[in-house]
């Protein structure tokens, strides 16, 4: 097994390799050299990374279809990846529809979310022929009805009422929900009568999902029997169950790979005797998350006595905004000198005029960590980039693609210019 020094390899991208001198490759590239070539803050992502781990997902789960969430890394670069690795795509809004059909992906492998689907996304999804529209509301129903055209492939959104042990902002599947239709009520059994009686739909599955960052088997295994006893009450042919494995940011965070994650769900769904081929899982950040670190550079060190040190980087709440959202927590390294002890705890923070601007409450870093070097939080490929902003005016990091000795350019850097393009009055 490689040796990667400080770096714990299950935070690591799947290609990591350290060199004599302690310098972390990815894709075969030094960190530093693409740090100097395409600037910091960057996003490193290892494409054979990615690749593996859809390939993991879709030998795992066999004979059923794996969806990626789109909404995790949305970019025309990953649905390429996505099309060639026969996954399908799930999209929440005209804009990652987009992304996924400039990358290739044919619309029939296209699942369209939301809660709050508008009018455009919806005509636009009937219109390119999307897979299937995940119907989340009676109101969705009415506005689907006044479309012109054939009849529309849906599947319908269940809550079926399982509290996912994660961040009560990540957990969809409860009762009190804003998504989908409640089971324990009646609206999911109404709203499958109605569709079924309606010329306009093709109901062609149920679909649930229960939360996201989920570790518990417990929580799947329940909206797996839940959702199949639906399914074979009401005979339709599908069953999605979504995604929200969990995957570890932290150094003692040894979580199921996504492999082991598919492979049990076949198991549970071939013990309840559905056909494999009926069904479907969504993962985003599993496949995402663990591909990509970002690299910062240090800026300022401050060092109150008594009271912490902070390490200020040139990103922050903008290129990562979990920390903030949910207090998620992150590692912290020196990508150059991984065999360097990293004993010293600080608070690794970002440039951005806010207190809770912090990427890493406490850090560890070497001691003799000086201004001018790189930073690196590890993990960062899911719900980063995508969820990043432009608050204080800071234009978004480039991304890049790692492999096998070459990188490009997935999403180039933003300019200050870029960030007056809908700006008017001048
Ligand atoms: C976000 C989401 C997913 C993916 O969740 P991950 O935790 O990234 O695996 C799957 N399905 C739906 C409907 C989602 O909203």
């Amino acid at each position: 097994m490689a040796d990667l020094g400080v770096l714990p390899e299950h935070l690591a991208p799947l290609s990591a390799t350290v060199d004599g001198v302690g310098e972390l490759l990815v894709g075969g590239l030094a960190v530093s050299e693409l740090a100097g070539r395409f600037g910091t803050p960057l996003f490193i992502y290892d494409e054979g990374h990615l690749r593996s781990r859809m390939r993991e997902a879709v030998s795992g789960f066999g004979r059923g279809q794996v969806i990626y969430a789109s909404k995790a890394f949305p970019t025309i670069a990953m649905a390429r990846i996505v099309d060639e690795e026969r996954l399908w795509w799930d999209a929440a809004s005209l804009g990652e529809m987009k992304a996924g059909l400039l990358g290739g992906v044919r619309p029939s492998r296209m699942v369209l979310h939301g809660n709050n689907k508008s009018m455009e996304e919806l005509r636009s999804a009937v219109e390119v022929g999307v897979g299937r529209v995940v119907v989340d509301s009676f109101d969705e129903i009415d506005r689907l009805e006044r479309l012109a055209g054939d009849a529309i492939y849906v599947w319908l959104r269940v809550t079926p009422g399982i509290e996912a042990h994660t961040h009560a902002y990540v957990r969809t599947g409860q009762q009190d929900s804003k998504f989908g239709f409640n089971l324990a009520n009646g609206d999911a059994q109404r709203a499958i009568t109605r569709m079924k009686t309606s010329s306009r739909f093709v109901l062609s599955g149920l679909h649930c999902h229960i939360g996201s960052q989920v570790f518990a088997l417990d929580s799947f295994r329940d909206a797996v029997a839940i959702m199949v006893e639906l399914v074979e009450e009401n005979d339709v042919e599908e069953l999605c169950i979504g995604g929200g494995f969990g995957v570890g940011y932290l150094r003692d965070e040894l979580v199921p790979s996504l492999g082991d994650w598919t492979h049990w769900l076949r198991e549970t769904f071939d013990a309840h005797g559905i056909d494999p081929e009926r069904t479907f899982v969504e993962p985003g950040r599993a496949i995402a998350a663990a591909a990509a670190v970002t690299v910062y550079t240090v800026g300022v060190i401050k060092t109150i006595p008594g009271v912490r040190t902070y390490v200020a980087v040139d990103g922050g709440m903008s290129d990562n905004p979990r920390p903030v959202l949910y207090g998620s927590g992150y590692e912290a390294y020196v990508p150059s000198r991984l065999f360097a002890a990293h004993d010293t705890t600080v608070a690794l923070v970002g440039k951005h005029c806010e207190s809770g601007d912090v990427l890493v409450r406490e850090a560890c870093l070497p001691s003799d960590l000086r201004v001018g070097e790189l930073v690196m939080t590890p993990v960062t490929g899911a719900y980063g980039w995508a969820m990043g902003s432009n608050y204080n005016k800071l234009p978004r990091p480039a991304v890049v693609g790692v492999h096998q000795g070459q990188a490009r350019l997935m999403v180039r850097r933003e300019t200050v210019d870029d960030l007056f393009r809908l700006e008017l009055g001048l």
